[in-house]
């Protein structure tokens, strides 16, 4: 679930972050979410979503493991870091930090997306000739299969709404209606991103749409733009990947399996070999 969205705000505290190698070197691997410890610094925390039988923050820290390894016996020369080693949460802060620092080349947040219950109203009986209703919440399980997040350049009337109320354009010196124009740094990234990132972003989440759809026969929602803090404040190409709707019973015995779990990390590694090939040209 993407519930770590709000900030489209992009900016930059250090220029360095923005200069590209063209080579390829290093994939970040971000497991969403996970389970808040005492004593955690500072910074905005998700538990995720939650299955029948499972969490999210587990099959997404089980499938970047097993992503991990991947990419390093086959993506040769290219090094995976995660940002997220253990069942404990990391802030979306570091994350992005984390991702920053090891100079990624690359980005890629793993997730499981999930439904909210439905609100309908049932006929409970009748009181003096008149039905009664009462409103009860229905669990959705309709939603089924992938989908791909890029980092949206337009802001929807909501996601304003969003930003206004968040907290973080407060603690990150900005005020309600983003950035500074003429801050240097923010037009340098904006126009970055705008070019080139932005470009990448949309070429490795077609890569592994293709991929879940084309390779495993999936069902994918295919690519959607959506403002996103880890995307944004990581200063490289950029994809979110909902491996599948953890609310869904079919979704999660696949997401939670052995099989459907190395399905994903195979489709993510040809893809990101593909994108290699292409971004190295
Ligand atoms: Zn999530």
């Amino acid at each position: 679930m993407y519930l770590l969205l709000f900030s489209l705000t992009c900016y930059a505290t250090k220029r360095d972050t923005i200069v590209n190698s063209f080579k390829f070197k290093t994939v970040i691997i971000d497991p969403g979410h996970g389970a808040k410890t005492e004593g955690s610094p500072p910074g905005h925390y998700s538990r995720g979503a939650d299955g029948s039988f499972s969490s999210e923050r587990n099959v997404t820290l089980a499938i970047a493991l097993k992503l991990q390894a991947a990419i390093e016996k086959d993506v040769t020369g290219v090094k995976a870091v995660l940002t997220r080693k253990t069942e404990a949460d990391v802030s979306w802060e570091r994350r992005a930090e984390i991702a920053n620092e090891n100079k990624g080349n690359l980005f890629i947040s793993l997730h499981c997306n999930s439904l909210s219950d439905r609100l309908v109203r049932e006929r409970v009986g009748t009181k003096k000739g008149k039905p009664v209703y009462r409103s009860v919440r229905v669990p959705d399980r309709s939603g089924k299969g992938a989908l791909m997040l890029i980092y949206g350049l337009h802001r929807s009337r909501e996601e304003e709404n969003a930003i206004k109320n968040n907290q973080i354009e407060e603690d990150s010196d900005l005020n309600g209606s983003g950035l500074d124009p003429n801050d240097p740094t923010v037009i340098i990234l904006t126009a970055e991103y705008k070019r080139k990132f932005r470009k990448q972003s949309v070429a490795i989440a077609n890569y592994i749409n293709d991929e879940i759809v084309g390779g495993d026969g999936r069902r994918s929602e295919g690519l959607r733009e959506q403002g996103i803090y880890v995307l944004c404040h990581s200063a490289m190409p950029s994809v979110l990947v909902e491996t599948g709707y953890i609310n869904n019973p079919d979704d999660e015995a696949y997401l939670n399996s052995e099989d459907g779990q190395n399905e994903i990390v195979a489709s993510i590694v040809r893809a990101i070999l593909n994108y290699k090939k292409q971004a190295e040209q």
